[in-house]
């Protein structure tokens, strides 16, 4: 891999910025499990008459949408770090060449190259 020292200082700098950041905001309305990286939305109880039930429905289907949706992002990210650790960082996953650097530095935790991003796209 052709990335400096510096770049990837700073991509992993950026990769723990974000991984924090997920993990604050999946904290503000889900609990870790005892799996890493997994998180349970908790239901809210609002209260006890029909629309308060409808509301709290509701509102934890928005949470487990949501949920999921940052816990993709920070397994990604997590598996990212985990590459700069190992070092296969910056390598394509799929065709096993350089990641391009202006992609790294736009979405540190890309684990594939523009041309396999764009074939399955
Ligand atoms: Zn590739």
């Amino acid at each position: 891999m052709t990335l400096s020292n510096e770049s990837r200082e700073g991509l992993k700098i950026s990769l723990l910025a974000e991984k924090s950041r997920l993990e604050n905001e999946l904290s503000r309305f889900a609990d870790k499990t005892d799996i890493p990286g997994e998180y349970q939305a908790r239901f809210e109880e609002i209260g006890t008459d029909r629309d308060d039930n409808a509301t709290e429905v509701e509102q934890y289907a928005d949470n487990l949408a949501l949920e999921e949706n940052l816990e993709g992002q920070l397994t990604e990210v997590s598996g990212a770090l985990a590459r700069l650790d190992d070092g296969t960082y910056g390598t394509c996953v799929t065709c096993g060449a350089d990641i391009e650097q202006g992609r790294l530095h736009a979405y540190p935790s890309a684990k594939e190259c523009m041309v396999c991003l764009k074939k399955e796209g």
